[in-house]
C-alpha cells in the first residue's frame, strides 16, 4: 500500500482511520499553491492559474421559509415544524423548509386524486401538452435562476447545473409534451390509460433533473403527482412549484411535500397512491418494495450502481482519459451511473494511469458558483463522512492512493479527486457504491476477463467501453449486465433514450417511450 498525495503547504484534517502517511482522506485545508516543479510525464501537470469567475447570486431570491405545495397553493405544515437546508460549499443556512406530517401527505394525495379525476384526467392530451410545453419554456426562461439555486443547494458546479441539469430538465418536459397528444399511437393496438396518482421520491444528486424525469412522463400520460424531494436539496422543487403556478397548471396536478425519509414511506404506502417511482439508494429502494408489497401499486426503482468503465489497449487514450474523468468526477462522483471502476487492459495500464494523474492535477476543486470549477462540494457532511470512511478502507485494505495537490476551501464539504490503483476485486472500494470523486482501478488481460470483472457486482446500471473496434463494442455491450452501455463516451443522456438498471440497480425505465409505459395501463382497443 502506498499513499501518494502531492505535497501541499497546509495541514490535514480528518485523517481516515488506519491510514498513515500523507492525508489520504483528503479533507485537507491547504494554503499554498501547487509546486512549481510540476511537469508533464511525472504524473503531474503544468500549473494553470485561473482568475476567479463567480456567477452572481443576485438572480435568485431565496426566501427565509418555504411551505408545502398542495392543491396549487403554498400551505404551512400541520405540525408547524421546519427543517433547514444548507449550502454545502459554505455551510450557511439557506432557508427553513416545511416539515410535512402524515395529515399533510394525506391532504396532498387527496388534492392529487381530485385533479386526476377532473381537471387533469379529463383533459384531452393536446391540452395537457400545452401545459407541459409551457413548463418547458418557463424552465428555459428561468434557467439561470434554477442553475444558481441548484448549485447553492446541492454543491454542484455551476457549469454543470447550467449546461447539463437545467437544459436536460427542460428537454424532458419538451419531449414528453410531444407524447401527451399521441398516446393513441405510442402503443400500437392498445389504449393507454393513466394510472392515477403517482408518489415520487427523488434524491439529492440531480434534484431538478430527477424531478423532471418523474413529473414530465407522469403528467403527459394524464396522471397527477405528489413528489418528495431529498431533505438536503428541496429548493429547486420549491422553485418548480412557482413554475407550476406561473404556467397556470390546474390545482392539485403537482403537489410537493418536504420532510424526512419517514414521510416518504408514508407517501408511498398511502392507499390513495396508484404508482410509486423512486430514485435513491438500493437500501431504501428495498424498504419501499417491501413496504408496498401486496398493495397492487405499479413500481419503478432507480437505485445505486458500481459501473465498470473498460479501456482496451486499442482505445484512443486521450479521448478515454476525458471519458474516465467525466465518468467519475462529474458531479463529484455523486452519480448513480458513475464509472467508478476503471478496468484497464494491462498492456496500457502504465501510460494511461500517468496521463490520468496529469489530468487529475488540472481539475479545479472549489466554489461551485465559480464558472471554472470542475469539482464542487460534496452534498452533505454525512456523505463526506461516508466517502472519507470508504477511502480510508481502501488504504487500509492495501490499495495505492493518489490525490493531486489542490487547495480546498476553508469551509464546506470538499473532497479531492481520488484515484486508487492496485485494487483487488475483494476491496470495499471495488464493491461498494462510494458516491464520491473516487475511482478504483483494476486491470485485465483478455476481453473475457474484462466481462467477468465488470459483471462481478450486485449492481447493473451502466458500463463504458473504450476501443477502436466496432465489433468489440458490440461483443462487449451484449455481455454487459447493465441497463445502459456507453461506447467511446460516458454519461450521455437524452430524454428520448431509456435509462434504468438490472439486479440491485432497480427495475423499470425512465426516459423515452419506455418511461411513458411506466405511467400507463394498457387496455385492448
Ligand atoms: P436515500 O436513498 O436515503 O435518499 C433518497 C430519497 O429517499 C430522499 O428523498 C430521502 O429522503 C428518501 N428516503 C430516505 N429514507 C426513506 C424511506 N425509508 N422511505 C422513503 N423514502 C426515503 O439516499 P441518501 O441520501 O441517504 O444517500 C445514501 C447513499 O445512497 C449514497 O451514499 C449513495 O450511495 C446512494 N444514493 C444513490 C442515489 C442514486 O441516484 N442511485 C441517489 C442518492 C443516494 P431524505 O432526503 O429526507 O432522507
Amino acid at each position: 500500500m502506498t499513499t501518494e498525495t502531492e505535497p501541499t503547504a497546509g495541514a490535514a484534517e480528518n485523517q481516515p482511520a488506519g491510514a498513515d502517511g500523507p492525508e489520504p482522506g483528503a479533507v485537507a485545508r491547504t494554503a499554498g499553491h501547487a509546486p512549481n516543479s510540476w511537469g508533464l510525464g511525472d504524473g503531474q501537470a503544468i500549473p494553470w492559474e485561473y482568475a476567479p469567475a463567480p456567477e452572481s447570486r443576485d438572480i435568485v431570491r431565496i426566501r427565509p421559509r418555504y411551505g408545502l405545495f398542495i392543491g396549487g397553493r403554498e400551505v404551512m405544515p400541520t405540525g408547524g415544524g421546519v427543517f433547514t437546508t444548507v449550502n454545502p460549499a459554505t455551510e450557511e443556512t439557506l432557508a427553513e423548509v416545511a416539515l410535512a406530517t402524515e395529515p399533510d401527505v394525506d391532504k396532498a394525495i387527496r388534492a392529487a386524486r381530485r385533479a386526476a379525476g377532473k381537471s387533469w384526467g379529463g383533459l384531452p392530451g393536446r391540452e395537457r401538452a400545452k401545459y407541459l410545453f409551457r413548463i418547458a419554456r418557463i424552465l428555459q426562461e428561468r434557467s439561470r435562476e434554477f442553475a444558481v439555486l441548484e448549485s447553492m443547494d446541492s454543491g454542484k458546479p455551476i457549469k454543470e447545473s447550467r449546461d447539463v441539469d437545467v437544459p436536460l430538465a427542460a428537454a424532458h418536459f419538451w419531449y414528453y409534451a410531444g407524447w401527451a397528444d399521441k398516446l393513441d399511437y405510442a402503443f400500437p393496438g392498445r389504449v393507454a390509460r393513466p394510472l392515477g396518482v403517482a408518489a415520487q421520491i427523488i434524491p439529492w444528486n440531480f434534484p431538478l433533473l430527477m424531478l423532471s424525469w418523474k413529473i414530465a412522463p407522469a403528467l403527459a400520460a394524464g396522471n397527477t403527482v405528489v413528489l418528495k424531494p431529498a431533505s438536503t436539496t428541496p429548493l429547486s422543487a420549491m422553485l418548480f412549484a412557482d413554475v407550476c403556478r406561473q404556467a397556470d397548471l390546474p390545482a392539485g396536478v403537482v403537489n410537493i411535500v418536504t420532510g424526512p425519509g419517514e414521510i416518504g414511506m408514508k407517501l408511498v404506502t398511502h392507499p390513495g397512491v396508484d404508482k410509486v417511482a423512486f430514485t435513491g439508494s438500493t437500501e431504501v429502494g428495498k424498504l419501499i418494495a417491501k413496504g408496498i408489497a401486496g398493495q397492487g401499486k405499479a413500481l419503478t426503482l432507480e437505485l445505486g450502481g458500481k459501473a465498470a468503465n473498460i479501456v482496451f489497449e486499442d482505445a484512443p487514450l486521450d479521448q478515454a482519459i476525458e471519458g474516465i474523468v467525466n465518468g467519475i468526477y462529474f458531479n463529484q462522483g455523486e452519480v448513480c451511473c458513475a464509472g467508478s471502476r476503471l478496468l484497464v487492459q494491462e498492456s496500457i495500464a502504465e501510460p494511461l494511469i500517468t496521463k490520468l494523474k496529469d489530468r487529475l492535477a488540472t481539475l479545479r476543486v472549489g466554489d461551485p458558483l465559480d464558472k471554472n470549477t470542475d469539482v464542487g462540494a460534496i452534498n452533505s457532511k454525512a456523505q463526506l463522512e461516508k466517502i472519507t470512511e470508504l477511502v480510508a478502507a481502501g488504504v487500509a485494505e492495501g490499495a495505492d492512493l493518489y490525490q493531486p495537490a489542490c487547495e480546498l476551501p476553508e469551509r464546506g464539504f470538499f473532497f479531492r479527486p481520488t484515484l486508487f490503483t492496485n485494487v483487488a476485486q475483494s476491496h470495499r472500494i471495488a464493491r461498494e457504491e462510494i458516491f464520491g470523486p473516487v475511482l478504483s482501478t483494476l486491470t485485465f488481460r483478455t476481453p473475457e476477463e474484462a466481462v467477468e470483472k465488470a459483471n462481478n457486482t450486485p449492481y447493473g446500471l451502466s458500463a463504458g467501453i473504450w476501443t477502436d473496434k466496432g465489433s468489440r463494442i458490440l461483443m462487449m455491450a451484449q455481455r454487459m449486465r447493465a441497463g445502459v452501455v456507453w461506447a467511446n463516451t460516458f454519461n450521455r443522456f437524452d430524454p428520448a433514450s431509456p435509462f434504468g438498471g438490472y439486479k440491485e440497480s432497480g427495475y423499470g425505465r425512465e426516459g423515452g417511450l419506455h418511461g411513458l409505459l411506466a405511467y400507463v395501463r394498457l387496455e385492448d382497443r
